[in-house]
């Protein structure tokens, strides 16, 4: 492949051939009569043939450049938006993130959930990040409680982080950063910080199975006697009053009901 020319090479081989034809029009406008003046029109007239076929050597050239170019272009294989925009446009990355999702899929597969009903919704679909990826998953356990978890699956160290949860009842609509009207979602949201700490202290995978268990034990919130008094109203407090078991243990077993105060004593 010939190297292109530039602006200014290609300026100069044309004020080249200026200077080759002006020179030839100066002998031909000469005094004829002169003896010199054959001699001087027959090498001005070789010059300007050299020139022209110089010239004509490179068009060639050129021609080919512009017919790989035109190949090119044909082929149309051209990052269009970037070259519109003149800026870099960064790749997507369309491989999926499908590790909080999957880890999801087999947990709500397992034979220990055939007996509790269990809804699931991906409030924002797992999507890659740097370093792994995020979701925010909404789990209603048997139309008792609703949580609703931002995760983040953090791959370097294999760990499950949980940057917000929110505990309530499945018909309340308050956003997040609003307290559930129902003291005893307001009790268990005080028991989560705790638990949820504690349960992803493990390998993302088992963490994550942990939170899901542990947030399924809640099934029989209303039902399940606490296991040291064995009753299942307790008074908690004048603002909280009567309340079941907001407790279930994460430690190792996980899902024993307790009362608040049974459980710290
Ligand atoms: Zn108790």
């Amino acid at each position: 492949m010939t190297t292109a020319k530039s602006q200014q090479e290609l300026e100069q081989a044309i004020s080249h051939v200026d200077h080759t034809l002006s020179t030839f029009v100066k002998i031909v406008e000469s005094n004829p009569q002169q003896p010199s003046y054959i001699h001087q029109f027959s090498d001005g007239l070789n010059k300007i043939k050299r020139e022209l076929n110089r010239l004509s050597g490179e068009s060639e050239s050129l021609k080919g450049v512009l017919e790989y170019t035109h190949v090119l272009a044909q082929q149309n294989n051209f990052d269009w938006p970037a070259i519109k925009e003149q800026k870099p446009v960064a790749r997507q990355d369309t491989s999926e993130a499908t590790f909080i999702t999957s880890v999801l899929q087999q947990w709500l597969a397992s034979e220990k959930l055939k007996s509790i009903p269990v809804q699931h919704r991906l409030v924002q679909p797992e999507q890659k990040i740097t370093n792994g990826s995020v979701c925010s998953l909404e789990l209603t356990v048997r139309n008792i409680l609703t949580a609703t978890i931002d995760f983040e699956h953090h791959e370097p160290s294999d760990s499950l982080i949980i940057h917000r949860y929110d505990i309530k009842h499945p018909k309340e609509q308050k956003p997040y950063w609003q307290d559930s009207s129902y003291n005893v979602f307001q009790k268990i949201h005080t028991v989560a910080s705790r638990a949820l700490d504690d349960l992803t202290r493990f390998a993302a995978r088992e963490a994550l199975v942990n939170v899901l268990d542990w947030l399924t034990s809640y099934h029989q919130l209303y039902q399940e006697p606490c296991a040291r008094c064995q009753k299942r109203l307790q008074f908690d407090s004048p603002q909280f009053k009567y309340l079941p078991p907001v407790v279930r243990t994460w430690d190792q077993t996980i899902g024993t009901a307790y009362h608040l105060k049974c459980f710290q004593e």
